[in-house]
């Protein structure tokens, strides 16, 4: 028996994409069945196919993320044969597309931190402002406008929901003097529950719930 050529096996590739969407007659099937018997690349291809149908087909986003990204060219055959597809079933495009589309929707709202979160800060008689929380790769970027009434040292930190807290850096204040502080922390935005100020002695000047 002589090795399949790639010519042979391109022309076999366009069959897997039906066939891996569980299209095609019987005979279509078992001709494509027959040749992966023999062919261990295109047997390869033909499960990448099984499974992005499958992930298709649930269209559940932890199944599809837990999936290993199929390659540009695998997304292409599977377009190619549902488009070769559609005189037999006119909405499958459609519906695939908004699968598609679902599943980027919603791994992206999952995936996607929130960019930013402005905080109010107020501590009567001691401290007002506001801070703006940015996600960064390393961490949470703080930017604070904030006056306090004396020049003494503030410690800032970021508050976990367990209670933990991870510092953020520390300021002295100007008395009476508003303050632009850029501060950083390497707490995610996404895990921060609260900000809050403390005096190097310990004591918890102010905490804010970042909502
Ligand atoms: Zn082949």
């Amino acid at each position: 028996m002589g090795s399949v050529t790639d010519r042979t096996c391109r022309e076999w590739r366009e069959r897997l994409g039906p066939w891996a969407l569980g299209h095609g007659d019987a005979a279509e099937r078992a001709a494509v069945e027959s040749h992966l018997a023999g062919c261990v690349d295109c047997r390869a291809e033909a499960e990448s196919l099984r499974r992005v149908g499958e992930a298709l087909a649930y269209a559940d986003i932890d199944r599809a993320r837990a999936r290993p990204t199929p390659s540009p060219a695998v997304w292409d055959r599977i377009e190619a044969a549902v488009r070769h597809d559609r005189r037999r079933r006119r909405g499958l495009l459609v519906a695939a597309a908004a699968a598609v589309a679902a599943v980027a929707l919603g791994v992206f709202v999952l995936l996607q931190p929130p960019p930013s979160r402005d905080v109010s800060l107020a501590a009567r008689g001691e401290l007002t402002g506001n801070a703006a929380l940015r996600s960064k790769s390393w961490g949470t970027e703080i930017a604070m406008e904030v006056t306090v009434h004396d020049g003494s040292l503030y410690n800032v930190w970021l508050e976990r929901s367990d209670g933990s807290r991870v510092p953020a850096g520390s300021f002295r204040g100007l008395n009476d003097r508003s303050l632009q502080v850029t501060l950083a922390s390497s707490l995610d935005l996404s895990e921060t529950e609260a900000i809050g100020i403390s005096t190097p002695e310990g004591d918890t000047v102010l905490r804010e719930e970042v909502d």
